[in-house]
């Protein structure tokens, strides 16, 4: 037997996104069924509903930024019970056997399940996303999400948070570091956030003026429009560690150069084009290093939700009902979103009530 469920989905790359009935699996002894309060929206969701990254398969449902109410779970289910909150991110499923899971990196397993537009290896039909009001996600991709935090608040540190969570700590910074965020969207300002919180002195680097006094308040100590080469000069060679997080393709060297001898730019933005070729001297020189990180595993992301239970860390949000969903789109592709839209999902209900 099937689950009933009922949600957006984009049809083609050119089909706005609009309501779809669908079927997840029943609940197997390991799995969470979870009632979806409110999903986050992000910039990746755009790029596929686009089929931006040419592997899209249609009908997709987006969303990987999931919080909800556990309201049913299989019989081997031991963290979780009814009435429980729960989170999903950006995984449903892995191996669980090679190296990379082994060592809690589950996103690098070569077999994981993504939680939307991937083969289910429960039912072989495609993974359907967080724009939705129901999933079956087995208990070891569901995240435990503190009571305390505003809920809608949290459903974006799913995978803005923990992208940006990840690849701080995994290059360790912390208070003496200089450290670049590029980019103040979803991802970026978790950055600038966690960035601040580890200790670090944060220089945000924008295409957008108007946003440096929300920069600031964010936890910025600088804030530099990258569009102005007399502005990003004074720069050079002064950074730790750079976080890219922009969604187009760009020209890297002007932030290469930017990077202390030894220095890393780590890029977690992933544009459908790549960036124009690099000047490899920018590189050689200062021995300095380009990197790229994948969202985190689920032990990190546990530990980063914890993390901001513990800080009071949250995302700046706007609350969107799921019909401004392809409006939400459009703003974000201009820059227009302060700082991550999240779908209210009981605006969900009428519709999935007449369907
Ligand atoms: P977003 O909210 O749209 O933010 C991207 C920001 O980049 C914009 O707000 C803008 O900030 C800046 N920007 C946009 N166009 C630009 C341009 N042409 N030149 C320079 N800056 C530009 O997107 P997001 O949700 O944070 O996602 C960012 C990227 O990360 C996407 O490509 C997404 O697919 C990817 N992503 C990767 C992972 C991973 O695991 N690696 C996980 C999630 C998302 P300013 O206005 O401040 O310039
Ligand atoms: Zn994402």
């Amino acid at each position: 037997m099937m689950i009933k469920a009922f949600g957006y989905a984009a049809q083609s790359a050119t089909a706005p996104l609009a309501t779809f009935s669908f079927e997840r699996r029943e609940p197997g002894p390991c799995d969470v069924q979870i009632e979806i309060l409110y999903c986050g929206v992000c910039h990746s969701d755009l790029h596929t509903a686009r089929n931006e990254w040419k592997n899209t398969v249609y009908p997709v449902v987006p969303g990987h930024e999931i919080v909800g109410r556990v309201t049913r779970v299989g019989g081997e289910v031991k963290a979780f019970k009814a009435g429980d909150l729960a989170g999903v991110g950006c995984m449903v499923d892995s191996c669980g056997a090679c190296p990379d899971c082994q060592e809690g990196l589950e996103q690098y397993c070569p077999t994981f399940a993504l939680t939307y537009n991937s083969p289910d290896p429960h039912t072989g039909q495609m993974t359907y996303g967080g724009y939705s009001n129901r999933i079956i996600v087995d208990q070891r991709f569901v995240l435990r999400v503190p009571e305390t935090l505003d809920l809608a608040s949290v459903a974006p540190l799913l995978c803005a948070g923990i992208t940006t969570y990840s690849p701080l700590r995994q290059w360790n910074v912390s208070k003496g570091d200089t450290v670049g965020v590029v980019g103040l969207g979803g991802l970026g300002h978790m950055a600038v956030k966690f960035a601040h919180a580890f200790g670090a002195h944060v220089v945000l680097f924008t295409t957008s003026p108007g946003k440096t006094a929300d920069a600031r308040r964010l936890g910025a100590d600088e804030v530099v429009v990258s569009k102005n080469p007399d502005e990003m000069k004074p720069h050079t060679n002064r950074f730790d560690f750079i976080l890219n997080t922009v969604a187009a393709p760009h020209n890297l060297d002007a932030y290469l150069q930017l990077l202390k001898r030894d220095g890393t730019m780590c890029l977690v933005g992933a544009p459908q084009d790549p960036h124009p070729a690099l000047e490899v001297f920018n590189l050689i020189f200062k021995r300095r290093r380009l990197a790229g990180s994948l969202i985190g595993g689920i032990r990190e992301t546990q530990e980063m939700l914890d993390f901001c239970a513990e800080r009071d860390i949250v995302s700046d949000i706007e609350l969107i009902p799921i019909q401004k969903i392809n409006e939400a789109y459009e703003r974000m592709l201009r820059s227009d979103v302060k700082y991550r839209f999240v779908i209210d999902m009981a605006s969900l209900g009428q519709e999935a009530a007449s369907a």
